[in-house]
């Protein structure tokens, strides 16, 4: 590792040199009602980046209460479907336009190397926007020729069905990739014609407080995007508790989404729930060794695993086993490890102490019920932070290791002798969130996707994402999909108009 660089745009410069943030309800800039605030820090060595309001009670109803006011106002409800796409639109450049210092930010403050901000995530938030100003202009209801019979004498029954938004909507993400996952919610609830209140985890706020203020200059109305920043036990739950939030839409933990559906019922908001996951990759006999090894292995070690649908669990032919365990701990041995703003970085640090703790603990535990550490299982940096990539064999399906999201660069290799039992071990998880499957056979590969419950299945790749296609979870991953034409379904109801003329 080296010394710690610093961010070189002037934007991200000037961003950081007025460190005392606020929320955004309003449209105006304000400090949380408790005047209280939080430090944030970089999670690769704890130099201090800005204070974030720590939202109340109190904030949440005045960011609930603009948002319900501007759904109802005449300046959002009144702007034509057009003009809300040339916005979202606006909104997409201007992400662009920044996206060098976006990139900085995102960076500084969640760890991840430079290159996966400026060319990944910033540019697939900007998409997003894109993606979803088409759609604006395309809601449409049907008319309906009914049967109803007892319709008066001489009249006629008209009856149709308009697309109206859901309403108000709470939007809480998680820390791993923060802009994208608040451009994923925000694109196609503005599409639809909803408000929102964006809740950003309290580690990684900064991308969205910086969004904010390019959505002002975009054009979004004041109280159209709310941001409230804080903790999940206040402000997000506040938010999933308040009787005028008509849907929430949530990423993040399964244990919390399962606090969220309880929180829902008081109103029974609406919910999509993108959840946790433990993915399988299934590498089949035939498949081609050398881009299925660096395939698998950035399907698990991008973002040093912090990623929903990093493919922890590989099951690989007992033919191929050594060949691909030397494979993966070759490729794991190779990433380089440092501050991500250090161009020859590979993987940053992860979140914080706690969850590279979190990591560590799940390995030890492993280690000692026995499990063979082809590499990696060490903790490193000035903050303990970052995790070295780490390959273990000889793990067994029971083992906390094998069930639970660990959440970091831990991959573990199991061999299987017919494709049966590789679809048994697939499938026994709680969690359905993704797949892959790696062999040279199409009718092999598709039969297999075919079997496999997840909600994504990729073949011959993996973590391969792009707006237009739908992405969600089965089983305890999740309800309901985002991106594509489902994302945009989220945010919208169903009116049926029945008329007599
Ligand atoms: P958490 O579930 O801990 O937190 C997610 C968000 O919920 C944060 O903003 C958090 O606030 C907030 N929150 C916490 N407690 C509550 C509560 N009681 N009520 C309402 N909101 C609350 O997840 P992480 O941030 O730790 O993110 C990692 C998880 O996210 C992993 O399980 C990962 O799989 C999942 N994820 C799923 C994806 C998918 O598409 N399926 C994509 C990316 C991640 P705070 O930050 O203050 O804790």
């Amino acid at each position: 590792m080296t010394s710690d660089p610093l961010p070189t745009t002037a934007g991200a410069r000037a961003f950081l040199g007025t460190p005392r943030k606020q929320h955004l309800i309003d449209g105006a800039w304000v400090a949380a009602s408790s005047g209280k605030s939080f430090a944030t820090h970089d999670p690769a060595n704890g130099r201090y980046l800005a204070d974030l309001p720590e939202g109340t009670v109190a904030d949440v109803d005045a960011a609930v209460e603009a948002a319900r006011r501007a759904f109802e106002s005449s300046a959002w409800r009144a702007m034509t479907p057009a003009l809300r796409g040339r916005m979202l639109w606006r909104i997409a450049e201007a992400i662009d336009a920044h996206a060098d210092e976006l990139a900085e930010l995102e960076t500084l403050d969640q760890g991840k190397p430079l290159k996966t901000a400026r060319f990944a995530e910033i540019p697939a938030a900007a998409e997003q926007f894109r993606f979803y100003a088409g759609f604006a202009t395309k809601i449409f209801g049907t008319t309906i020729p009914t049967s109803i019979a007892y319709q008066p004498a001489g009249k006629q029954i008209f009856a149709y069905t308009t697309r109206v938004p859901v309403g108000v909507v709470a939007a809480i993400i998680p820390w791993n990739s923060p802009l994208v996952m608040a451009a994923m919610k925000l694109a196609p609830a503005l599409a639809a014609g909803c408000t929102v209140v964006l809740k950003p985890a309290e580690e990684t706020s900064l991308t969205a407080l910086r969004l904010g203020e390019l959505l002002i200059e975009s054009g979004v109305p004041p109280g159209v995007v709310n941001i409230v920043t804080g903790y999940g036990e206040t402000v997000g739950a506040a938010l999933t508790h308040h009787p005028q939030v008509d849907k929430v839409a949530f990423t993040g933990s399964t244990e919390v989404g399962k606090l969220i559906v309880a929180a829902a019922r008081g109103n029974l908001k609406k919910l999509t729930l993108e959840l946790g996951g433990k993915s399988p990759v299934i590498i089949l006999p035939d498949a081609d060794l050398g881009p299925t090894v660096s395939g698998v292995a950035r399907g698990i070690f991008s973002n040093s695993g912090q990623v929903c649908v990093a493919g922890s669990r590989v099951y690989v032919h007992r033919s191929i086993m050594p060949a691909v365990i030397d494979g993966l701990a070759a490729q794991a041995r190779a990433l380089r490890l440092g501050h991500g703003l250090d161009p020859t970085a590979d993987l940053g640090p992860l979140i914080n102490r706690k969850q590279s703790d979190r990591v560590a603990a799940y390995v030890t535990e492993a280690v000692a019920e026995g499990v063979d550490l082809v590499t990696g299982g060490r903790q490193s940096g000035d903050l303990g932070t970052f995790y070295d990539p780490t390959v273990i064999t000889g793990a067994r399906e029971e083992m906390r290791l094998m069930r639970e999201e660990i959440f970091g660069p831990v991959v573990s290799v199991t061999p299987f002798d017919e494709p049966d039992q590789a679809i048994a071990f697939a499938n026994d998880s709680p969690y359905g969130l993704a797949a892959s499957v790696w062999t040279q056979s199409l009718s092999a590969a598709h039969r297999l996707a075919d079997r496999i419950h997840a909600g994504t299945v990729w073949i011959n790749c993996h973590s391969y994402f792009s707006p237009e296609l739908p992405k969600g979870g089965h089983k305890q991953s999740g309800w309901g999909y985002e991106n594509g034409a489902p994302g945009l379904e989220n945010y919208l109801e169903t009116k049926t108009v029945c008329a007599v003329i």
